[in-house]
């Protein structure tokens, strides 16, 4: 189970690292790439992230 759960974490990663969709929050000067960390930012400190394009 854990191990399954380490794969599938594995292949999210990179499928988030092929993308160039990231979030930025200008009040942290912090990037997201991964959704989650977004939300997850944005119910801590009540700050918006703005969805960027990063180049490659
Ligand atoms: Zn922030």
């Amino acid at each position: 189970m854990n191990k399954l759960c380490t794969r599938l974490k594995y292949k999210k990663y990179v499928l988030d690292d092929m993308s160039m969709t990231a979030w930025h929050c200008y009040r942290c000067n912090l990037t997201f790439k991964d959704k989650s960390h977004v939300d997850m930012h944005k119910e801590i400190s009540r700050h918006d992230a703005r969805k960027v394009e990063l180049p490659e």
